[in-house]
């Protein structure tokens, strides 16, 4: 037994080593990521319901790594995250798909607007409405265009500073949207003190709605939580017609999802403007 002991103990002390050595690795090649433009957006399509449209895009970051291919954002963000590089990193997600929403106004398409995924980290950052401002008067996006995504969580250290802070990029102009909502510990009474637009419905709602009576109830309750909020609701993760259908008939305002596309290049967004909603 103790022998065992003895080599469950190496085993877990050597795989602690390979772990904060893998952290390391990843920590130091995140960033030179960002000085060889290794990292990519990939755009993925939301769709107006009713009509069918293609009204926005949001920003997907990846890494086009050397070896290992493209690097799912699950697999480095929370160390980004962890290490304040998602600051820099973030900076540059923002610039360049605000830049990239401005190209497509120039070639005539859209007009689309852009969300871009804010970090807590990023919201921390005292420059923050200054670094927003500054990348929409250099790229000359309309500031309606860009919708920043936030977490619940964001908001829950200081309920004040975040009030202000929101009311500050809501006098942009830009949308400010809640991502994954629903899954997060805040409580509800923040929809009426912050400025917000949209909810967007999180996906691990969206697949069981067909399903799951729960669930389905849930959503429903959703939407008509922020219509009667005067909020938009997207629902992400849209997988199939079905769900697309339930969430037409309650009304939900916008949709993402696999069913319409997945997240693609910039250069792919173009072709899949005529409408996707006929599948
Ligand atoms: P998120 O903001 O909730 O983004 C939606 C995720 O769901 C994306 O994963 C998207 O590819 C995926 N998705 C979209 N439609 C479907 C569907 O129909 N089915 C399923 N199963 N998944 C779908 P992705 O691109 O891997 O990003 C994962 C997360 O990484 C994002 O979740 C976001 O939290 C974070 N992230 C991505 N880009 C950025 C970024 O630029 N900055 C920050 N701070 N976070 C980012
Ligand atoms: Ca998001
Ligand atoms: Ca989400
Ligand atoms: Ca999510």
């Amino acid at each position: 037994a103790k022998k065992l002991g003895r080599n469950c103990y190496q085993f877990y002390q050597s795989s602690m080593n390979d772990a904060a050595q893998e952290r390391l690795r990843i920590e130091s090649a995140l960033r030179s990521a960002l000085e060889r433009q290794e990292f990519v957006l990939h755009y993925q399509p939301q769709l107006d319901l009713a009509g069918g449209a293609i009204v926005g895009v949001e920003a997907l970051l990846r890494w086009q790594h050397p070896e290992l291919g493209m690097v799912a954002p699950q697999r480095f963000i929370g160390l980004a995250e962890e290490t304040g590089l998602i600051v820099p990193i973030g900076a540059w997600v923002m610039r360049t798909a605000c830049a990239q929403a401005r190209a497509w106004m120039d070639a005539g398409l859209g007009p689309l607007r852009v969300a871009v995924n804010l970090s807590a980290r990023q919201f921390a950052q005292r420059d923050l409405v200054q670094s927003v401002a500054r990348v929409l008067a250099d790229t000359g996006l309309p500031p309606h265009l860009l919708e920043l995504e936030l977490t619940e969580s964001l908001f829950v250290d200081d309920v004040a500073q975040a009030v202000t802070l929101l009311h500050q990029l809501k006098a942009l102009g830009v949308g400010l949207a809640i991502d994954d909502f629903g899954t997060g510990y805040s409580s509800l009474s923040y929809l009426r003190t912050f400025p917000i637009d949209v909810l967007k419905i999180d996906r691990s709602f969206v697949g069981q709605i067909a399903v799951d009576t729960d669930q389905a109830a849930i959503v429903i309750s959703i939407i008509a939580l922020a219509h009667n909020l005067q909020l938009k609701v997207i629902a992400e993760g849209v997988e199939t017609a079905g769900q697309r259908d339930f969430l037409r008939a309650h009304g939900c305002d916008e949709v993402q999802g696999y069913f319409f596309s997945r997240p693609v290049p910039a250069g792919e967004v173009a072709s899949l403007l005529p409408a996707l909603l006929a599948g």
